[in-house]
């Protein structure tokens, strides 16, 4: 009767980030579905080493660096909007194996077993990943990292024949190995700070700053409003940390914008504390334009749609604001021995609230700033122009985005097509209704348009607003021409984006067809997007290229997983 509440649930880790774990280990006959050589050499791996017997069976956990002994880290969740705290979570599934660092660019990498059996931090759960998440996860981090987008990697997924798992139904297992320079995240620091552990928090911030940053050095610097507002004492290296994790999420959420991504689950748990994108779900690519979608079946209240992504990901970064405000409100008396042994006291607190305020408030006008400029030239890339301006956003990036909308038209589509065109020389109304074909299906209705209807709205925008900013380009001679126009444009704009009706049917060719051949093709296509073909399967290319047909567009993913 007296044993506390928690002896009742899952083990709770108290004054420690981390806990020695194995992984379960003894799959027989493990077998490597595919390897994304892309990270094999940003690891240092040279090709063909994936067909090594010892490389299966790490990957498997089966076997184990000679010395190291693998770990699972805690951390916390705020799940946002319901503002509700989740407790104590942790890796309940990932097992980092060991770092390693790559000898060219100096890059340390922590590397992970995703589905490797339980940890302390599984709580009720099974500690495995079905294949069909795995293949899921594996591919979009590796689709991300080709479009630019800052991004947890995946090095290989790993199929394990003897384990099964219960989800929808009966499910084969797989790990997904997957590498990042640290795995930290905001729920990190949110449990440290819920249990009011004041000497763990600070020493995580440290070892954030020292070896996720490389030292206080390469953290921003203050600019001079907030010197004036806050006073230069005031400015100590934890706030220089709050203010690059905020400016770093800002770009990374802005090119979630720009490239349609919806990670799915936005709790503090799964945002970065290095502004990569982590924890692939029931993530989406946008398939027609839908500021209100959300590709998470469960998620009724739409607060991971699309239009909410920014915001979600700055509620996150206000809790993380809460963990550090002590640590960055106290100025230069952060490294005294008294701060860091005592507690303050209350009157000591009520100091330093107006300046961790006026820190945080700051900072926001920060997360705007940074992204807007983000969202603004990856925009303006992807449109081919050559010299963004504040005034895009409402002078050409709204107008595209409503015409989008209106006609329901495919997001990453859009722009691939539009990169072929020669607008520039389109000198006539006749040109501008005639290039306007190619995003318009014959005999297709388009949101109550009708076709002619459509292509008239596209055309003026084709000739009238867009063609008319190239041309002021071309006026203050900064523009491109209609070619170079193109090259760049094919260059941003992906010709194969990994929608989940694409990865369904891979899902589906793997699972029950057990085809072995499709994850290999894919990954041609998921590392090198912007060709026009990647000569493995002519029919799956094309097929898989092409608009969505209607009945698999905007498909959402249970999380399930
Ligand atoms: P997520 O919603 O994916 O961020 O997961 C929330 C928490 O649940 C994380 O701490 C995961 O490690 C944990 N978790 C999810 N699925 C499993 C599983 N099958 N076994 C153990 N832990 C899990
Ligand atoms: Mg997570
Ligand atoms: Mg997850």
């Amino acid at each position: 009767q007296n044993a506390p509440r928690e002896a009742f649930g899952p083990r709770q880790v108290r004054g420690a980030m981390f806990t020695w774990v194995m992984p379960e280990g003894r799959e027989p006959h493990p077998e490597v579905l595919a390897v994304s050589e892309d990270a094999m050499r940003t690891l240092g791996l040279k090709p063909g080493e994936e067909k090594r017997e010892d490389f299966k069976h790490l990957m498997a956990g089966n076997l184990l660096v000679d010395g190291i002994i693998p770990w699972a880290t805690v951390y916390g969740d705020w799940m946002n909007y319901s503002g509700q705290w989740a407790g104590q979570l942790g890796d309940g599934r990932a097992i980092s194996l060991f770092e390693c660092t790559n000898p060219k660019t100096g890059q340390r990498y922590e590397v992970q077993l995703k589905g490797a059996g339980i940890t302390p931090y599984s709580r009720y759960a099974d500690g495995k990943a079905v294949l069909r998440s795995s293949i899921r996860e594996f591919v979009v981090s590796e689709a991300l990292h080709t479009l630019g987008i800052p991004t947890t990697r995946a090095l290989a997924l790993t199929l394990l024949p003897s384990r099964e798992a219960v989800r929808e139904r009966v499910e084969p297992c797989a790990i997904v190995t997957r590498f990042a320079p640290t795995w930290i995240r905001i729920g990190s620091f949110d449990l440290f700070r819920w249990r009011g552990d004041r000497q763990n928090l600070r020493r995580l911030a440290d070892y954030v700053i020292d070896e996720c940053f490389g030292g206080e050095k390469n953290l921003v610097s203050p600019r001079p409003e907030e010197v004036n507002l806050t006073g230069v004492d005031y400015i100590n290296r934890y706030h220089r940390l709050y203010r690059e994790v905020v400016r770093r999420n800002a770009r990374t959420v802005a090119k979630w914008q720009c490239f349609g991504f919806m990670n799915g689950v936005l709790n503090t748990d799964n945002t970065h504390i290095m502004g990569l994108s982590l924890d692939f779900g029931p993530f989406s690519f946008m398939d027609n334009f839908d500021p209100q979608f959300t590709p998470n079946h469960d998620d009724f209240m739409k607060r991971y749609s699309y239009h909410n992504q920014p915001t979600v990901i700055w509620w996150n970064l206000v809790r993380l604001a809460e963990d550090l405000a002590e640590l960055f409100g106290s100025g230069d008396l952060c490294d005294t021995q008294e701060f860091i042994e005592k507690p303050l006291s209350r009157p000591e607190m009520e100091k330093l609230v107006p300046r961790a305020e006026a820190q945080i408030e700051l900072a926001g006008e920060e997360y705007k700033a940074v992204f807007k400029a983000e969202y603004i030239s990856t925009f303006c890339a992807r449109l081919g122009l050559q010299a963004p301006r504040d005034e895009d956003l409402d002078q050409i990036i709204s107008p595209t985005l409503y015409l989008l909308l209106t006609l329901e038209l495919d997001f990453n589509g859009f722009f691939r097509k539009l990169s072929h065109i020669p607008v520039l020389s389109l000198d006539t109304k006749e040109k501008w209704f005639a290039a306007s074909e190619v995003f318009l299906q014959a005999g297709e209705r388009y949101a109550g348009k009708g076709w002619k209807g459509a292509q008239e709205m596209v055309a003026e925008w084709l000739g009238g607003v867009y063609r008319t900013r190239l041309q002021l380009e071309e006026r203050d001679n900064v523009g491109f021409g209609d070619e170079e126009r193109r090259d760049k444009m094919l260059r941003v704009n992906p010709k194969f984006v990994a929608r989940n009706w694409v990865l369904q049917e891979v899902i589906d060719l793997v699972e029950k067809k057990k085809d072995r051949e499709v994850l290999p093709g894919l990954m041609k296509m998921v590392l090198d997007p912007f060709r026009e073909s990647w000569g493995w399967n002519e029919e799956l290319e094309r097929r898989w290229c092409e608009d969505p047909p209607k009945p698999e567009r905007g498909l959402q993913c249970s999380c399930s997983s």
